[in-house]
């Protein structure tokens, strides 16, 4: 049997020596006998007979196969050379550049499919091919992003005019994924999910654009979180705690003052170089507006961005509104700076996610949420981080909100995101109706990581503070039956009814952590047993005015070193008595 082998050029026998190899194992036992020959028209390549069988390595055929020409590739190269001068190995290479671009243009061609199907925010589109998942897609000018890729169809949401996708409007890729401006000119602005404004006050000029999904800081690229951040709400700064770069979960019912924690937290980031935004999720146009008034009055807007999508928006945009923020708050973020973001609320985000996945046709799983709804929470929250020193240190705290049902906090969406966070702080409508604002549940609140970031004075004055409340709340049900009570128990619940007292706290009134310290250090010292609980917060603003009038020293000296020294406590104890002397009078 004989065997041919057909080249552009002589084989040298080693390459001779390695085809007969080959074939001489393929035909175990039989003679073979090889034959080669040269042809300049396979142009480079191989071409072996092997009786019936044909192995075409020929560049001839990879030429001809990219696309189809009525010439040969042979004959073209052949004139190239001819027409042009050139040598037969530039002729070659010219056409293969052809080729490759008449590839590109082929496939550019193809990324574009036509809709079939629109409602509700949700498009469906055939005979879109070669898209990525989050890619933003454009429906003849309105943007939108593929969210399903299946084998036939493209399933996607329609962020901007809705009403003018149509079925039969063409749909094509754009390689990109959605952004938004990002940078220090947005401060004081208040705008939509896709970056436009919405206050009126002319266009943006941002400095740059980020896109909307990002990976969260690896590993190495954290720091540890040792900074607080001050809440300005004592019942929270003192016994949960929240660091920079922690993720501190807001959780009640409705109604239970989860904004209002939230509003004066970024109120009382005043002066203290942190940039904060705000993401509005379905919230009423009203709520945010009256949000924004309050930020405005107290002077907050300069160092604070909104971003807002209201519950007349759909759900696409409302699902994108905390990538957006996040996003702007990582430019903030990776340029250094300290960051507080607040996502009011996610379990509205949940449901705005949840209509999008039915729409989509994506199977439901329990209460109907699709089954990736943990990631969508895990990769948003897990962008908030501090950073290391190497890359600047900055940090992003940020605080979820999340709306509960009865105080279910063991639903689906809740526990999901309890699970993400480092901590959260537990609001009850019973305590929010009973007076005691903000209505912190003391024994279900948490701070993970915080209390490393607690100063060292704080930390000394806020330990017997949780348990005199705990210890409180657990007697109070008992002194319900009326029954006689022995000294020891009646000075714990006088005492807890006063630590309860003093951790009332008026809306946009934080305070400072100096004045935090010495007050609670007063309470801890049980010296307000000496004062009816109706009073003590009369107490609490006459006592504050004496201190900031009389007491300089003591806010200094807890500013300078961070701690409320042995002597400073004696001689804080001396100027309280003094002052309780007068008041009691
Ligand atoms: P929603 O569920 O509607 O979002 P929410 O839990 O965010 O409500 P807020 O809007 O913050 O609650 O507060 C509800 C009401 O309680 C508001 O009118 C607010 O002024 C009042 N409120 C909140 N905190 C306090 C406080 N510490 N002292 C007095 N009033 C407060
Ligand atoms: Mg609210």
């Amino acid at each position: 049997m004989e065997i041919r082998v057909i080249t552009a050029s002589p084989l040298s026998e080693q390459e001779k020596r390695k085809i007969e190899k080959v074939f001489a194992d393929k035909h175990k036992g039989e003679s073979v006998s090889f034959r080669y020959e040269s042809d300049s028209s396979v142009i480079g390549g191989l071409l072996i007979i092997d009786g019936d069988d044909f192995y075409d390595a020929t560049l001839r055929r990879q030429l001809g196969n990219l696309k189809s020409h009525d010439e040969p590739a042979s004959e073209i190269i052949k004139r190239k050379c001819k027409e042009k001068g050139v040598s037969e190995f530039d002729a070659i290479h010219e056409l293969l550049a052809e080729k490759v671009q008449g590839y590109k243009n082929e496939r550019d061609r193809i990324k574009a499919g036509r809709v079939y199907y629109s409602g509700d925010g949700v498009i469906r589109i055939h005979g879109l091919n070669d898209v990525r998942y989050d890619e933003l897609l454009d429906a003849d000018g309105v943007k939108a992003i593929a969210l399903n890729l299946e084998e036939n169809e493209v399933g996607a949401i329609v962020l901007d005019d809705e009403d003018k996708v149509k079925a039969g409007t063409i749909v094509r890729a754009t390689g990109n994924i959605v952004e938004v401006p990002v940078g220090e000119q947005l401060l004081g602005r208040v705008i939509s999910p896709l970056g436009e404004p919405m206050d009126g006050l002319g266009a943006l000029s941002a400095s740059g654009t980020r896109p909307i999904e990002a990976p969260a800081p690896a590993i190495p690229d954290r720091g540890k979180v040792n900074s607080p951040l001050q809440t300005g709400i004592m019942a929270i700064d003192a016994m949960i705690p929240i660091g920079k770069g922690q993720r501190e979960l807001i959780i009640g019912d409705r109604q239970t003052g989860k904004t209002s924690i939230a509003l004066d937290t970024i109120i009382n980031q005043k002066g203290k170089n942190v940039y904060c935004v705000y993401v509005a999720i379905g919230q009423k146009a009203s709520t945010v507006s009256a949000f924004v008034h309050t930020l405005n009055e107290y002077d907050a807007m300069k160092y604070t961005v909104v971003v807002c999508s209201t519950a007349r928006d759909s759900s696409p945009m409302q699902y994108i509104a905390p990538y957006a923020g996040c996003a702007i708050a990582e430019e903030f973020m990776y340029s250094g700076k300290d960051v507080l973001i607040v996502y009011d609320d996610l379990s509205k985000h949940a449901v705005a996610y949840r209509a999008m996945s039915l729409l989509l046709k994506r199977p439901p799983g329990r209460e109907a949420y699709p089954g990736d709804i943990f990631y969508l929470h895990s990769r948003l929250l897990e962008r908030a981080a501090k950073l290391s020193d190497q890359l600047g240190g900055g940090s992003m705290t940020a605080l979820p909100i999340v709306e509960t049902l009865a105080g279910d906090i063991s639903a689906y969406v809740p526990t999901n995101i309890i699970s993400i966070t480092d901590g959260q702080i537990y609001l009850e409508s019973e305590l929010f109706n009973a007076g005691v604002r903000p209505a912190l549940n003391v024994g279900l609140s948490v701070s993970r990581v915080g209390s490393s970031a607690q100063i060292k004075g704080m930390k000394k004055v806020s330990g017997k503070l949780r348990l005199d409340l705990s210890q409180y709340r657990e007697l109070i049900v008992f002194t319900q039956f009326g029954s006689e009570l022995d000294p020891v128990t009646q000075r714990m619940l006088d005492q807890g009814a006063r630590a309860t007292e003093m951790l009332k706290q008026d809306l946009n009134a934080p305070l400072d952590v100096e004045h935090q310290i010495i007050l609670l250090y007063i309470t801890m010292k049980e010296m307000l047993l000496k004062v009816p609980v109706n009073k003590i917060s009369s107490f609490k603003k006459q006592f504050t005015d004496y201190l900031d009038a009389n007491g300089g020293k003591f806010i200094e000296a807890i500013r300078s070193t961070g701690d409320l020294t042995m002597e400073a406590q004696i001689e804080l104890e001396e100027f309280v008595e003094k002052f309780l002397e007068l008041y009691n009078r």
